[in-house]
């Protein structure tokens, strides 16, 4: 949902062509103006980080690279409010959360993805507590998750959550858990006994963090929301979830600064990867055009398997990449979540992220063709690539019912996918990349952000 966003700043800086021309920087503020109020950015952010865009441009000389930096600088401070980014862990142990909201707003479906986070990118032992025992269902819910992602889960039924949260916090003093994450009843702010329930387990639990999950489809009403959950019990950070919805993106970025909380994670999806940690730094450089190569990193790491990772970076230096390395990597890479979102953290695929929707690597048709195509070989064919004579293709794709161009057409891309593996599996392989994706981009695109 950023590729609004990071094509109206591409769309502004296009128009800054000549130096110390005012007409042209009038104009490029007004499109990102209109964007930025399209894209559902309140209003009172947009004037601030116009004025201040247009002052600092102004200021330091009229010109693509002054307004780029006006822009990131302005972004940045924007994104960057006072207290934690991300997840930060209390001194010391258990770092206790609750997780508070709106009902449906995705209170439960986050504290399994936070839980999966810690326990798969931190390594840490996570319990989740089950304190919304307003409805069987719900408890049910969370037990159906923790399960999936094998966390232990404190629940019963016939016990008030006051003292279920009681009971957890016992458990993981004794036992030595890291992290505690506390799903919590949905309530409107309005609600006084709901509200005053909140505030006793507040006192029991004594959290470190107070999430608040928004639904960030509600746009606006998300902001106000939050704003009144922070008056009436307080919060320490905001998680934006449903992200992946058909809203537009803007309340991302005002609503730290409006709440005067910061934004700490995103929900992209339904499934327990998809979800983000929100670092302004990173997230400017995404909103850029310049991707965000080291929540790449994180979330990658998680999955893949360091050994693994090695064997394969070695097969593919020594020119050895095999069709069965190829399905792995593609098993590997359904664990990482939604093909979208990752494709968006990498420079300058933001666009191809939009044309790709939410390919799923099960039911593509052109992964379906792949693994036919595979299925067909011989487990010699499939170690070595380069025995695939034309007979040999003929057989393999009667075999799995293709055509023999569209067997040509897989082969040759996968030769070109060992081809640039091989090109950047060498020392500076990341930068090399880069560069190459900054390149295609034209140069001097938005990529290449002055230092
Ligand atoms: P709660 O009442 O606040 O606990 O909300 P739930 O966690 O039960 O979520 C309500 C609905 O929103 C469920 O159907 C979830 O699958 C869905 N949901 C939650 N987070 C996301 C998200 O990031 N993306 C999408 N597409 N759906 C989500
Ligand atoms: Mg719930």
């Amino acid at each position: 949902m950023f590729d609004t966003l990071t094509d109206s700043f591409k769309n502004a800086i296009g128009k800054i062509r000549f130096q110390d021309d005012t007409k042209a920087l009038k104009k490029a503020t007004t499109e990102l103006k209109k964007s930025l109020l399209k894209a559902d950015v309140h209003h009172k952010v947009v004037k601030g980080l116009i004025t201040t865009v247009e002052h600092e441009t102004n200021k330091n000389g009229i010109g693509k690279d002054n307004f780029l930096r006006a822009l990131h600088g302005e972004l940045t401070s924007i994104l960057t409010v006072k207290g934690n980014q991300g997840f930060v862990f209390a001194s010391k142990p258990p770092t206790v959360v609750l997780m508070i909201g709106l009902q449906g707003s995705g209170k439960t479906t986050t504290t399994g993805k936070l839980a999966y986070f810690l326990k798969e990118q931190k390594k840490k032992k996570v319990l989740i507590v089950a304190a919304d025992l307003q409805r069987l269902a719900a408890v049910e819910q969370l037990k159906q998750i923790s399960g999936q992602i094998e966390v232990e889960l404190v629940a019963d039924e016939s016990k008030r959550p006051q003292d279920i949260v009681k009971i957890a916090l016992k458990k993981a003093e004794k036992e030595l858990y890291d992290v505690v994450l506390i799903d919590t009843a949905g309530r409107l702010a309005i609600d006084e006994e709901l509200m005053d329930e909140l505030e006793s387990i507040k006192k029991i639990a004594k959290p470190d963090e107070l999430f608040y999950v928004a639904d960030a489809m509600t746009g606006q009403d998300a902001v106000r929301t939050a704003q009144t959950f922070k008056e009436k019990v307080g919060i320490t950070g905001v998680v934006l979830s449903k992200f992946d919805g058909d809203g537009k993106g803007g309340v991302a970025l005002g609503i730290s600064q409006q709440v005067g909380v910061p934004l700490r994670f995103i929900g992209n999806g339904e499934k327990m990867p998809d979800l983000e940690q929100f670092i302004p730094e990173r997230i400017v450089g995404r909103l850029m055009g310049a991707g965000d190569i080291e929540g790449l990193a994180e979330k990658t790491s998680s999955v893949i398997d360091e050994k693994e990772a090695k064997r394969i970076s070695q097969k593919i230096k020594k020119g050895q990449f095999s069709f069965n390395d190829f399905l792995d990597q593609m098993e590997q890479m359904k664990k990482l979540g939604s093909m979208k979102s990752l494709m968006g953290m990498i420079p300058g695929m933001g666009n191809m992220a939009k044309q790709l929707g939410d390919m799923d690597l099960d039911n593509s048709d052109e992964i379906k063709r792949i693994k036919a195509l595979i299925s067909s070989m011989t487990p010699k064919e499939r170690e070595n690539p380069e025995i695939l004579t034309n007979s040999r293709k003929r057989r393999i794709s009667a075999g799995a019912g293709l055509e023999q161009q569209q067997v040509n057409r897989i082969l040759k891309q996968f030769k070109n996918a060992a081809k640039m593996a091989k090109k950047f599996s060498g020392k500076g392989g990341m930068k090399q990349m880069q560069d190459l994706m900054g390149q295609m981009q034209g140069g001097g695109g938005v990529a290449s952000l002055p230092r």
